[in-house]
């Protein structure tokens, strides 16, 4: 069925190999990669409890993906981009 709004279309990541990703900047698993994080694109631990089993973020241009149906969801906010920043230095 042709949609009478093609702009309104949900965008998606590729998925170039089974489990492989490729977002539409063009990362994947082998460059910058993808976190998992919350829906306002907070990197958290990939445990279930901080983190909903599915959501994951672009860290080269930090779309916001679910990971069950790679559909993009939105871009995080700069304010969360810096706080995952600090996130990333932590020692773990
Ligand atoms: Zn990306």
């Amino acid at each position: 069925m042709l949609l009478a709004h093609p702009a309104l279309m949900s965008e998606y990541i590729l998925e170039i190999a089974d489990g492989v990703w490729e977002c539409r900047c063009g990362n994947t698993h082998d460059l910058e990669g993808f976190d998992t994080c919350d829906e306002t694109g907070r990197v958290v631990e990939p445990t279930l409890g901080p983190w909903d089993g599915s959501l994951h973020l672009c860290t080269r241009c930090y779309r916001v993906i679910n990971g069950d149906t790679l559909e993009i969801l939105g871009s995080a906010a700069e304010s969360i981009i810096e706080s995952n920043e600090e996130y990333r230095w932590m020692p773990q």
